[in-house]
């Protein structure tokens, strides 16, 4: 059992803080928004008043924010809690930001002597309640071995990626061809429709061949092949268009920073961005981009 502080307590935060708790933790909770540290309360953590207090005692704090702003703003800007912390805690950043952004955190952090990783997840909301996610982890080794058993009680899959901000590095890459992916089984599908070829019968022959990926057999954005996909419930998310927006930003920011040119990945953040500007879809899966490769089609 470990005293935890927990700051970034909503979509995802909330349930990976149920699963703390439920694991045998004591976790101080802390957000912006009041209600969120209620409902948190109501799960059997503590309340803390401020992201200055979570730190208080904590063997570990974990941070679940929007992005790298706020990560920012915690660790050394506003909350100053990296200048305030004691070195027996350990920081996890879980937040997905850019990787700059973490690896400037975590330089400060190693020059006060204080162990960080950064360990953003995969998986999304349904990963978060189920105690599924995947961590994807930079950071020295030891500071890692210390968090594995706290990233054991919210997720299944634990990965230590290597120094620090490979986490965030193996997050944007691995968006980055799931965006395409998914663009690409789409054009597939709505090709299918054109050519009178039967959905079922496609999704039968490709998910076996070589075009198969997660984003048919586990995914599909057409409604009928796997039942469990968004597509069957009007795409409600899932993971949404707006974080996969986020994330694709951050690979061209990335990709920018290091002279790497991606033409798709280029290309899906355009479609991306121009499908979540039009009414409501920045709330749908990141599935729903098929409306957009049928719209443009119109
Ligand atoms: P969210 O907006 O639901 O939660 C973030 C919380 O941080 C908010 O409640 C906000 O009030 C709080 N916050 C912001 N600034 C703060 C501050 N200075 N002090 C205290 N609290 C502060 O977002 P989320 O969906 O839970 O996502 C969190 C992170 O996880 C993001 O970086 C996101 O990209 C990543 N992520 C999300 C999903 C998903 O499906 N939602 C999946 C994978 C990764």
């Amino acid at each position: 059992m470990s005293q935890i502080g927990f700051i970034g307590l909503v979509n995802m935060g909330g349930p990976m803080v149920s699963n703390l708790i439920q694991d045998g933790h004591k976790v101080k909770a802390y957000d912006i928004i009041p209600e969120a540290i209620d409902r948190a309360v109501n799960k059997g953590a503590t309340k803390a008043n401020s992201a200055e207090e979570t730190i208080i005692d904590a063997e570990f704090v974990i941070t679940m924010l929007p992005a790298g702003e706020h990560v920012r703003s915690v660790y050394l800007e506003d909350n100053k809690i990296l200048y305030s912390v004691s070195p027996k805690t350990v920081l996890i950043d879980s937040s997905t930001i850019d990787v700059i952004t973490a690896r400037q955190v975590m330089e400060v952090a190693a020059q006060r002597g204080i162990e960080m990783i950064d360990a953003p997840v995969s998986g999304g909301v349904g990963g978060a309640d189920a105690g599924t996610l995947t961590f994807m982890c930079g950071g020295k080794i030891e500071a890692y071995d210390k968090a594995e058993s706290i990233l054991k009680s919210m997720g299944k899959n634990i990965f230590h990626a290597g120094d620090a901000g490979s986490g965030q590095a193996a997050k944007v890459c691995n968006n980055l061809m799931l965006a395409i992916q998914m663009i690409g089984v789409s054009e597939g599908f709505l090709l299918a429709e054109k050519l009178d070829l039967d959905i079922q019968k496609l999704w039968d022959i490709a998910s076996t061949a070589t075009s198969k990926c997660w984003s048919m057999t586990d995914y599909c954005p057409v409604p009928g092949p796997v039942p469990t996909s968004p597509a069957n419930k009007d795409y409600s998310a899932g993971f949404t268009v707006a974080m996969m927006l986020k994330d694709l930003n951050l690979s061209q920011v990335a990709a920018k920073d290091n002279g790497l040119n991606t033409p798709l990945g280029a290309k899906a953040t355009e479609l991306y961005n121009t499908f979540s500007q039009l009414e409501n879809n920045s709330e749908l899966d990141f599935s729903a981009i098929i409306k957009q490769i049928s719209n443009i089609n119109k």
